[in-house]
């Protein structure tokens, strides 16, 4: 690889997003073929993967006004719009619905918004999903990431409040609920989980006599961690649920994949610029930060590989490669460096980012040998909530390439002062 490419970047593999679309797409129309893949816009919003998203087919799924103008400035109509979460706008919410969209209510504000756009328009019924909030924990004890406290989103189930939108809802003479929202968040992102979600929709359907034009589960699901389920997994499990009583013919099942169709694909590039031995504690200092792919300070674990300078890229790697080195022979060789056969393992080296904060540490490095200034540490798996969430904090947002066969294309330039001052009076 060449090491003159300058860190730190992120690299998209569209082969490998390509394999994981495709995937969902085909276990979706082998297990219930009237289906719509709504892409999480906040798991990862980069204009080319939206770009991506967009040219397959898939409904943006936004969750604020914010993510509702980015979709319509990539070109989304208002019908192609999945329109969920807490805080809508009144304006957008409005046109979507006017639109055929899909909206699933998520307050009783919006239940109001409702009725005021539906006497503003009496020629027009109104079709909208409601969100509903349930004890998903009890149903799959110790998975779930509310536990045994409550979700904070959508109508709950338990509580009457549920049943008490409902029953708004149907006074209001064109409005039709026609739609089940459930997307819950888990820690285990199990088939299970997903299984008890599908019967929960049949539980409501059954319950509350809903006429349901379609079922939407959300996202949550995994995808490319060894291991853990895949697409395959999920949908022929869903599916035999959903048969129980609902039917393809009639009812159509809505995805709203994130993370899972974007983690595998994606690298983060870093480089070591500096080591220092404090108090008989070796820093190895990266051009990376945490904040780049740990933003939420929750991973106990990374995914990486190292690329020791001077020694020979192995040849199955392709991640971090420049284009101006495809079908060219490998610069490196073995002694332009430190070679790795020299290197003393070390017991202990912690891996930290170029923040000024102490809080700013990757990970420690065990029992292995001595990093140097010009290696490069490759994150993998960091495509879900890491752009999305990277703060413009003492270095701007990095490049982005996109990666196909041997070529990498720039997709989002590193952010420099002219993007960061943009809409700012300097006096
Ligand atoms: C976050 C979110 C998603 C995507 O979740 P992933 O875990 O990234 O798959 C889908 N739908 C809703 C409503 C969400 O809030």
């Amino acid at each position: 690889m060449d090491q003159t490419m300058h860190t730190p970047y992120f690299i998209i593999d569209e082969p490998v997003l390509t394999h994981y679309y495709d995937m969902l797409a085909r276990s979706l129309s082998e297990n219930w073929d009237n289906y719509l893949i709504g892409y999480s816009f906040k798991t990862n919003s980069l204009p080319w993967l939206v770009s991506y998203m967009k040219k397959r087919g898939a409904f943006a799924e936004v969750v604020s006004e914010d993510e509702y103008s980015l979709a319509r400035y990539m070109g989304y109509g208002d019908h192609e719009i999945v329109y969920n979460g807490p805080y809508k706008g009144e304006q957008s919410f409005r046109a979507v619905l006017q639109a055929g969209g899909i909206v699933n209510l998520d307050s009783m504000q919006e239940v109001r918004w409702l009725k005021d756009l539906a006497a503003d328009c009496p020629q027009q019924t109104f079709r909208v999903g409601i969100r509903a909030n349930f004890n998903l924990e009890k149903m799959c004890p110790g998975e779930t990431t509310m536990g045994e406290v409550s979700g904070r989103f959508g109508f709950c189930y338990e509580t009457g409040r549920f049943k008490e939108a409902l029953a708004l809802l149907r006074q209001i003479p064109n409005v039709a609920v026609t739609g089940l929202h459930l997307h819950s968040s888990s820690k285990s992102r199990s088939v299970n989980i997903f299984r008890s979600i599908a019967r929960m929709a049949c539980q409501l359907q059954e319950e509350f006599q809903l006429q349901l034009s379609y079922v939407d589960l959300g996202g949550g699901y995994c995808g490319g961690m060894e291991g853990r389920p895949e697409y395959p997994n999920y949908f022929p499990a869903i599916a035999e649920e959903l048969r129980k009583c609902f039917t393809p013919g009639q009812t159509k099942l809505i995805v709203e994949p994130g993370i899972s169709m974007i983690s595998k694909c994606t690298t983060f590039v870093t480089s070591v610029f500096d080591t220092r031995d404090i108090k008989g504690t070796r820093y190895v200092m990266t051009d990376g930060s945490r904040f780049n792919i740990d933003p939420t300070m929750i991973k106990s674990s990374h995914l990486f590989h190292i690329q020791y300078a001077g020694a020979p890229s192995p040849a199955a790697d392709h991640s971090a490669q420049d284009p101006s080195a495809s079908g060219a022979a490998q610069v490196s060789t073995a002694d332009t460096a430190f070679p790795l056969s020299v290197r003393p393992v070390m017991e202990r080296q912690i891996v930290s980012g170029f923040t000024c904060m102490e809080v700013d540490r990757i990970f420690t490095h065990k029992d292995q040998p001595e990093l140097i200034p010009g290696d490069r540490i490759i994150y993998e798996n960091v495509g879900g909530y890491t752009m999305s969430l990277n703060p413009l904090f003492i270095q701007y947002f990095p490049a982005v390439y996109v990666r196909n066969q041997d070529a990498l294309r720039l997709v989002r330039q590193k952010w420099t002062p002219e993007e960061y001052v943009q809409g700012c009076c300097l006096d």
